[in-house]
């Protein structure tokens, strides 16, 4: 199994099911409150472990209630809790979610104790980076945590995943882009990175490019049902999705970074890696909800082979 550091946020979902999603000033009384760990580092990490990656996730929670709920779940999703800190100085990240009956959301996020993990963090933990083969690194923690993790890891010879969301932080400064080994933008992202209106494969392929020629070493554009497509300098390549009965897209994206730094991890080449990250970001969309919705190995594994696109090799 590979070995993957993921640094980045996490948060305590408060999801409410409404009939339908309230307007400004309005109250729309719902169903049952579901409480579940969220945010994209977590959601990530979840993702890689369930792929069966030996994970460490670097994040910090607030020492009120809500970060001891959330580090039982972390635990209880098995991420090992050395690396959760707890900060006095803000409350841990929250997330509140009402989804209408069509799969719909609408979020707002007090980001708190995510906005507190810093470079200090990074540097007092840089044992989990020489430690792991992969590291993961998403854009809800501050971006000066990024560029130390992408720089140390790069000093410690380790292979970078940036996921470049959410699209609301971008850009992306442009120092940043030579330390990614593999950028995994969604249609969003990328044209937001690049200026390129995309509309479907072509598109895609072109803001890829601008980003490989940017200092990328390798550019994974997703595109949703479309699957997506991957540039390096060594060619590009289309990456299919698979078909799925759709609930709700909820943490596909996440569920794909994080399954592609586990195969990568555990040393599958690029192209079988991609098709293990589609496979899982198809199987994510089946189910709803974020972490709960993240498949396992063995359905994975079943996916790829009813498709008979199993990879020969390890991942
Ligand atoms: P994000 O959630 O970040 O917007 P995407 O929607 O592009 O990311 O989804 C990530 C990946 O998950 C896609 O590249 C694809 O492989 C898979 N995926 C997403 N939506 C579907 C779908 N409707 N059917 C099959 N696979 C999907």
């Amino acid at each position: 199994m590979g070995r993957v550091c993921v640094i980045g946020s996490s948060n305590l979902d408060f999801t409410v099911r409404v009939p339908r999603l309230p307007g400004a000033g309005e109250t729309v009384s719902g169903g049952t409150l579901v409480l579940s760990p969220g945010g994209k580092g977590a959601n990530q990490a979840v993702a890689a472990r369930r792929l069966g990656a030996e994970v460490a996730f670097l994040t910090l929670l607030g020492t009120d209630l809500m970060g001891d709920r959330l580090s039982t779940a972390l635990a209880d999703a098995g991420l090992p809790p050395g690396p959760v800190g707890r900060t006095a100085d803000a409350p841990t990240g929250v997330a509140l979610i009402a989804v209408d009956p069509e799969g719909r959301n609408q979020i707002a996020v007090a980001p708190g104790a995510n906005h507190r993990l810093g470079p200090a963090h990074v540097q007092a933990h840089l044992a989990l980076i020489a430690w792991a083969e992969v590291v993961l690194l998403q854009m809800e923690t501050p971006i000066e945590t990024v560029r130390c993790a992408l720089a140390e890891a790069r000093r410690l010879g380790k292979r970078t995943v940036l996921n470049p969301a959410p699209a609301r932080v971008l850009p992306l400064p442009a120092d940043l882009l030579p330390l990614v080994d593999y950028l995994t933008p969604n249609e969003g992202e990328a044209a937001l990175l690049t200026g390129v209106q995309i509309r479907g494969g072509d598109d895609a392929e072109i803001a890829a490019g601008e980003l490989v020629a940017r200092g990328v070493g390798t550019a994974i554009v997703t595109l949703g049902a479309a699957g997506a497509v991957c540039r390096s300098r060594a060619g590009a390549c289309r990456v299919p999705a698979f078909p799925v009965p759709v609930v709700d897209t909820v943490a596909a994206g996440d569920a794909f970074s994080g399954a592609l730094a586990a195969s990568l991890a555990a040393g599958a080449p690029v192209a079988d890696a991609l098709l293990v990250a589609s496979a899982a970001g198809g199987l994510t969309c089946t189910r709803p909800g974020a972490v709960d919705a993240l498949p396992t190995r063995a359905a994975v594994a079943a996916l790829l082979e009813r498709h008979g696109r199993c990879p020969a090799g390890p991942w």
